[in-house]
């Protein structure tokens, strides 16, 4: 069962917000032009809510461009003074918390290597306690739901209501298309555990690169995300960090041009009429799926009787090989996945061996 944290809706801290939340800027901050620059480019687009840029900027390897630091605040001041954008950066601890408080940031986050850690996340959520911060938290590198879930109580419980997550990807474990693996099932189980959650999506460091923003900014519509945090950068071929997955302002407003941006419902009442018709279909067939699967379990048990009286084993290892060959072809034939086809007949014969040897070792 899903929990209901306390959670401000996204109008409550930004009112003026009438589409998806859009959060754009350059991945570091270099210079105050740069950020100038870039943020009233940006600012053009009334689709862009809030601007953000990392000014401590956590590297994977060291040696590599930190980050300006603290004077980058500074610079997100001078940004929010002229453009009128509200600006947020990545605090990664007790310090940088404090600083971004300071100068009167809007919207904090943590990022993907800080949430995976509850001491550093802790060490935020304590700075942050008595505040009325927005915060955002990244999902942790790893897809581990408890604990993406763990950091955003941990900030909840701070009194912290203005709370967004952010999908960014998890560290592929084999060599993949994108920097980091979406895994959408983790984000489907957050949204299952904290249904009230603003969930945006960040396709920059998903992708890696520019040319995967499109189909992955699209996908998080089709799931029903709030909104996107892209990076753009007003020349990504000189960007300091990040420069494969940055776009100009101008690239990023045709990206957004070409998204369909999707709804949880609809007004038109011929399409709701037509999805519950649909839907009652649906609830038909799964009754009579689960008829057959207890006829099914009906039969492994006599089976389960038969080799219990005969001495012989419960797991038939040319059996199921022949029958898992057999499922597939057919499961061709028939327009269904093959990978969904072998996953849900592997279930079914572990559930069917776990029945067998209940019956075998029962007195
Ligand atoms: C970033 O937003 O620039 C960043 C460092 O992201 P992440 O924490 O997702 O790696
Ligand atoms: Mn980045």
């Amino acid at each position: 069962m899903g929990i209901e944290l306390d959670i401000n809706p996204i109008k409550k801290w930004l009112p003026q917000i009438n589409n998806p939340l859009l959060i754009a800027g350059p991945c570091s901050l270099e210079s105050e032009e740069q950020a100038l620059e870039t943020a009233k480019k940006l600012a053009k687009d009334p689709r862009v809510f809030i601007f953000r840029g990392g000014v401590w900027k956590p590297r994977t390897r060291p040696g590599s461009f930190e980050g300006v630091g603290s004077v980058g605040l500074e610079w997100l001041q001078k940004v929010k003074k002229e453009t009128g954008l509200p600006v947020g950066t990545e605090v990664a601890n007790a310090q940088h918390t404090e600083e971004a408080l300071k100068a009167g940031l809007d919207v904090l986050w943590v990022g993907a290597r800080s949430t995976a850690s509850p001491f550093v996340v802790q060490e935020i959520a304590d700075v942050l306690k008595g505040t009325d911060a927005v915060v955002m938290v990244k999902n942790p590198v790893n897809p581990d739901v408890q604990l993406w879930m763990g950091a955003l109580e941990r900030i909840n419980q701070a009194g912290i209501k203005s709370l967004v997550a952010i999908h960014r990807g998890f560290t592929p474990f084999r060599e993949t298309k994108y920097r980091n693996y979406p895994n959408w099932k983790t984000f489907i189980e957050l949204r299952r555990l904290l249904p009230n959650l603003p969930v945006i999506c960040d396709p920059s460091h998903i992708a890696g690169h520019r040319d995967f923003l499109q189909e992955i900014s699209q996908k998080a519509f089709d799931m029903g995300m709030e909104g996107l945090m892209l990076e753009s950068h007003r020349d990504p071929s000189c960007a300091l960090s990040d420069k494969d997955q940055q776009v100009t302002p101008k690239e990023l407003a045709k990206i957004l041009d070409k998204l369909v941006i999707r709804y949880s419902s609809s007004p038109n009442k011929q399409f709701e009429n037509q999805l519950e018709l649909l839907r009652s279909r649906i609830d038909a067939l799964d009754a009579e799926l689960m008829e057959v699967l207890s006829s099914r379990v009906e039969i492994v048990k006599q089976i389960g009787q038969y080799k219990k009286e005969n001495n012989v084993t419960a797991l038939q290892i040319n059996r199921w090989t022949e029958l898992m060959n057999k499922r597939i072809d057919a499961g061709e034939k028939m327009n269904l996945n093959k990978t969904f086809v072998q996953i849900l007949f592997q279930l079914i014969h572990e559930d069917s061996v776990r029945m067998q040897t209940e019956i075998m070792d029962k007195e």
